[in-house]
């Protein structure tokens, strides 16, 4: 593999490492819970000549965007906070192979039987729509974010608009950093196709996507960045809580308020 390469292996994964220490410590990654993935634009780089010998393992879908591109992912059945304390342990690099149907898992001195996450599929998904519309943004991220869930467990905000207005008006940071707000993803079996698809129509146009009941999507240029926004709604979904919690409806950010912020620069 070219020196180049590795060391873009090698900082990517402390990357991960670090965010991955950061969901466990905030609550978000209880058990197995919350994986990440990076694609490596540098992976298209690496020819079939260089990845396992081994059969490659079937994808459910043809990811055709994707043939021949390298991810970083977390492994199934591992704890955020191993990856935090062992990060080469638990994260695989694998590569798509030429066809899209499948993938080789790449040796890693430190690996053993490791496979991937089980919601690859969505993160494929993801993957491919971001390489095509969003190329900036190579990290995918889910985690199980306590404050996101419960509001997903209150019927009446299962709804696009009336989230985005809860979320967006309880900080202007919120509105400042992700106008966009949120995408929606009614309650759906994990690790399908069918979820992975509904997420991606969710993050076409949001950098964070709500499963109802589950947790977040997220993606972006980084990890830290794509953790950030994660923490920025967590933050205003907390202060929705406390202010419910105190016997209060909170007020919210007003419209007039909320446009001055557009006006900001950062
Ligand atoms: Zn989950």
């Amino acid at each position: 593999m070219r020196q180049e390469l590795l060391s873009l292996l090698e900082e990517k994964t402390g990357a991960v490492a670090s965010v991955a220490g950061w969901l466990w410590q905030r609550g978000w990654a209880e058990r197995n819970a919350g994986n990440i993935s990076v694609r490596l634009d540098k992976g298209k780089q690496l020819s079939s000549h260089d990845q396992s010998k081994t059969p490659a393992l079937a994808l459910p879908k043809r990811f055709s965007t994707l043939a021949g591109s390298l991810l970083l992912v977390t492994g199934t059945n591992t704890r955020m906070r191993d990856v935090a304390d062992l990060p080469r342990e638990n994260i695989l690099l694998i590569r798509i192979n030429d066809e899209g149907d499948g993938y080789h898992i790449l040796p890693r001195a430190e690996m053993t039987r490791l496979r991937p996450t089980s919601e690859l599929a969505t993160h494929l998904c993801i993957h491919e729509m971001l390489a095509a519309k969003r190329p900036d943004h190579s990290v995918v991220m889910h985690t199980h974010v306590t404050e996101l869930i419960a509001l997903t467990q209150i019927k009446d905000l299962c709804d696009e608009e009336k989230l985005n207005r809860t979320l967006l008006g309880m900080h202007p940071e919120t509105s400042v950093f992700i106008p966009a707000g949120v995408g929606f993803v009614p309650y759906s079996l994990p690790g399908t196709i069918a979820i992975g698809e509904a997420t991606v129509k969710a993050l076409e146009n949001h950098a964070v996507a709500l499963w109802e009941k589950h947790g977040v999507f997220a993606t972006g240029p980084e990890p830290e960045e794509t953790f950030d926004m994660i923490d920025l709604l967590a933050k205003s979904a907390s202060i929705w809580f406390l202010c419910r919690s105190a016997g209060y409806d909170p007020e919210g950010l007003s419209v007039s308020q909320l446009d001055g912020l557009t006006k900001l620069k950062f």
